[in-house]
C-alpha cells in the first residue's frame, strides 16, 4: 500500500467545521456553504474546479485538505449491458460497483466496505478479508460515477440505488447513513429515499437502530433459509443473530418505521428449494408486512452450491403466492463478467487475458 497524504479529507468535515476553518483563516463563513456545494452537489474532485472561489481560497484549501475521491481503475460491460467498475480508493484499496440497466430501471449497486467480515459460504466477497469501512464520500462517489454512466451510455437517469455490493452495510452504520443523507439531500444528489435499498445479512441490533432512526429508505434482509440450522450452515452470522432475534428486530423496525421489508432468498439446488422450505419461509413472512425476492444463485467457482432447477423454483414461487405472499424471481444480471450478486471479488481479467 502506498503512503497516504496526511492532510484531512475535506468531505469528512461538517458544514460547521468548514465554517470554523474559514473564520479562523480570516475568511467569510459563507465560503463553507459554497465549498460544500462544489464538493457534494457538483461532485468536484479538485479544488481547481471550484471556479466561483478566488485562486487564493482555492490555494488555501489545497494546502490544508485532500479530496479523497476514487477513480475507475477497470471496467467491464456484460452482454446484457450491465457495467462493472473496479474503483481504486485513495489509499490504493479496490472495491466494485455495478450499473444494472433494465427496461424500467437504472440501478446502481454500491459497496459499503473493502472486503467483508461475514464469510457467507455462497458469496465470493465472503472469501475476502474485511480491510476497512468505506467513508460516506467513497460511497457517494460510486453513485456519482455510476449515475454518469447511466446518462452517458444509456441516456437514462439513475432510478435506484442498492447497497448490495461488497460488505455489510449495517456494520458500517454511520457512514452508510451519512452517504444516504448526502445522496438524498437537496445539497447533494436529491434522490428519493424510497429509491434506496440497504441489504443486510441480518444484524439484529442494527435493524433496531434503523427503527430508532426512523429511516425512510427500504430494508432488505438476506434470509436464504428460514430455519436456524440451515441458515447457520451457510451464514455464520446466524449463530449470533438467530431467526428469533431477527424476528424481534423486524417487529420493532416495522413498529417504528411502518416500512415493509423485502426478504432475499437465494434458491439453491437440493438445499432450500423444497415446499417444506417454502412453508418455513411463508411462516417467517407472517412477522411483518413483506415480500420475497427469489434470487438465482450465481456460481462463485467453488462448486459448493448449485442453481435450483427451474421447475422447483417455479413451484417454490407458486407455493408462496398460494399463501398470498408477493414473490418475484430475480434473474441474474451481469453473470458473464462476474458482476452479479455475490460475485464481486475484485477479479478483473489481467490486460493479457482481455480480448
Ligand atoms: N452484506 C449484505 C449486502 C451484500 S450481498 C447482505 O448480505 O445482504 C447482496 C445480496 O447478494 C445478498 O442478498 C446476498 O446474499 C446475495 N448473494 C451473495 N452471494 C450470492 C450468489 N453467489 N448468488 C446470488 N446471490 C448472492
Amino acid at each position: 500500500m502506498e503512503t497516504v497524504n496526511q492532510k484531512p479529507n475535506i468531505r469528512s468535515l461538517s458544514l460547521a467545521e468548514l465554517e470554523h476553518f474559514f473564520t479562523s483563516a480570516g475568511e467569510k463563513p459563507y465560503r463553507a456553504r459554497q465549498v460544500g456545494e462544489w464538493l457534494w452537489k457538483k461532485s468536484a474532485w479538485s479544488f481547481d474546479e471550484m471556479t466561483s472561489l478566488s485562486i487564493e481560497i482555492r490555494k488555501l484549501l489545497e494546502e490544508n485538505f485532500n479530496i479523497n475521491h476514487l477513480t475507475v481503475s477497470n471496467q467491464q460491460v456484460s452482454s446484457d449491458r450491465t457495467i462493472k467498475n473496479a474503483f481504486r480508493l485513495y489509499d490504493g484499496n479496490t472495491i466494485e460497483g455495478v450499473l444494472i440497466p433494465t427496461t424500467k430501471r437504472m440501478t446502481a449497486c454500491v459497496s459499503s466496505q473493502v472486503g467483508c467480515s461475514l464469510t457467507c459460504k455462497f458469496c465470493a466477497t465472503g472469501k475476502l478479508e474485511r480491510i476497512r469501512n468505506l467513508e460516506a464520500d467513497e460511497i457517494y462517489d460510486q453513485v456519482v460515477v455510476i449515475s454518469r454512466q447511466a446518462t452517458e451510455k444509456y441516456s437514462k437517469p439513475l432510478t435506484n440505488i442498492v447497497y448490495m455490493g461488497m460488505g455489510e452495510p449495517l456494520l458500517n452504520y454511520q457512514n452508510v447513513l451519512q452517504s444516504i443523507e448526502k445522496i438524498t439531500s437537496q445539497s447533494g444528489l436529491g434522490m428519493a429515499q424510497k429509491r434506496i435499498t440497504v441489504s443486510t445479512a441480518g444484524i439484529a441490533k442494527m435493524i433496531c437502530k434503523l427503527g430508532d432512526d426512523k429511516v425512510k429508505f427500504n430494508l432488505a434482509l438476506s434470509l436464504h433459509a428460514a430455519s436456524d440450522e440451515k441458515r447457520s450452515s451457510i451464514m455464520p452470522i446466524n449463530d449470533s443473530n438467530s431467526l428469533a432475534s431477527l424476528k424481534d428486530a423486524l417487529r420493532y423496525y416495522y413498529e417504528k418505521t411502518g416500512n415493509p421489508v423485502t426478504y432475499e432468498y437465494i434458491i439453491f439446488k437440493n438445499f432450500n428449494d423444497s415446499i417444506k422450505d417454502a412453508e418455513e419461509l411463508a411462516r417467517f413472512c407472517g412477522v411483518v408486512p413483506s415480500k420475497v425476492n427469489i434470487i438465482e444463485y450465481n456460481a462463485t467457482g467453488d462448486g459448493l452450491f448449485n442453481k435450483a432447477d427451474e421447475d422447483r423454483t417455479m413451484a417454490f414461487r407458486n407455493y408462496l403466492e398460494s399463501r398470498r405472499i408477493t414473490a418475484k424471481i430475480r434473474r441474474s444480471r451481469g453473470r458473464d463478467i462476474d458482476a452479479a450478486c455475490g460475485q464481486l471479488a475484485n477479479k478483473f481479467p489481467s490486460p493479457l487475458e482481455r480480448g
